[in-house]
């Protein structure tokens, strides 16, 4: 057994008998096993549910990550025991270029397909640019770039500069000399590596890494951008009718354009 994977089910077994002995008892234990919304997993991650059923606790990927990103839930993490995560504040994902902690799942767990593109001559290559591990969000409240004081400390620091995270120009109208460059996040780009949450210099983090589900809302069908393909395609496969009718539905709006001549 590797000395890591034996320390971690020693420090398991520890932790779970003081938990015990401090009254926690199993049901702590048994509630951590259920999946946990707040997690963040290694690149190339199946979906929780599934990542769950699948992942076998060994902590190869914990092994193989030469950045120590990565760690296995010990009891009172309030994180499914046994499974790898990563803290982006402490330890953010390093956006390795061959991902080594995807090889070295035994069992798909992490799954190379979910981060491979095809190249020029149609072989598959690992790209960690397509890893969705979360999502930066800002909060602007808190973000000193958005109070018009001068920080680029997570756009600086992103991986996918000028992709993942851009910086807006507006004019700073309270002393109507300056400009405030602030952040923002694309999620389209955004790996959720979670590099810019340990740049950022707020006492905590302004801009910090969701599981993409709890950070990102989800399109209606009854809506969609006609100038954007991509978006359209969303709606492609959509069985029902998704037209809203009203009373003025029947007129096109060419009518309504023309109906003053
Ligand atoms: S990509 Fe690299 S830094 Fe990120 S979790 Fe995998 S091995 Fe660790
Ligand atoms: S290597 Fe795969 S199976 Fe083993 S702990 Fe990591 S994700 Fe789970």
């Amino acid at each position: 057994m590797m000395p890591e994977r034996r320390k971690f089910l020693l420090n398991s077994i520890k932790s779970l008998g003081l938990a015990t002995a401090g009254g926690l008892g199993w049901a702590g234990f048994i509630e951590e096993g259920k999946s946990a919304p707040l997690i963040l997993r290694p690149p190339g991650a199946l979906r929780e549910k599934e990542f769950l059923a699948s992942c076998i606790k060994c902590g190869m990927c914990v092994e193989a990550c030469p950045y120590d990103a990565l760690a296995l839930a010990k009891p009172g993490d309030h994180k499914p025991i046994g499974t790898p995560y990563f803290t982006p504040r402490t330890a953010p994902c390093r956006m390795c270029k061959d991902i080594p902690c995807i090889p070295a799942c035994p069992t798909g767990a992490l799954d190379k397909s979910l981060v491979s593109e095809k190249d020029e001559g149609g072989e598959m290559r690992l790209n960690i640019n397509l890893a969705k591990m979360g999502l930066a969000v800002i909060d602007r409240e808190t973000c000193i770039a958005y109070f018009g004081i001068q920080c680029d400390a997570c756009y600086r620091t992103c991986p996918l500069i000028d992709k993942a995270i851009t910086v807006d120009y507006t004019r700073n109208e309270r002393t109507g000399k300056h400009a405030i460059l602030a952040p923002v996040v694309h999620s389209s780009a955004c790996t959720g590596c979670g590099l810019c949450e340990k740049a950022c210099v707020t006492q905590k983090a302004s801009i910090f890494v969701l599981p993409r589900e709890i950070a990102m809302g989800e399109s209606s069908l009854r809506y969609s951008k006609g100038w954007d393909k991509r978006d359209e395609e969303r709606l492609k496969d959509v069985t029902e009718d998704v037209t809203t009718q009203t009373p003025r539905s029947s007129k096109k709006p060419e009518d309504y354009l023309n109906e003053e001549f």
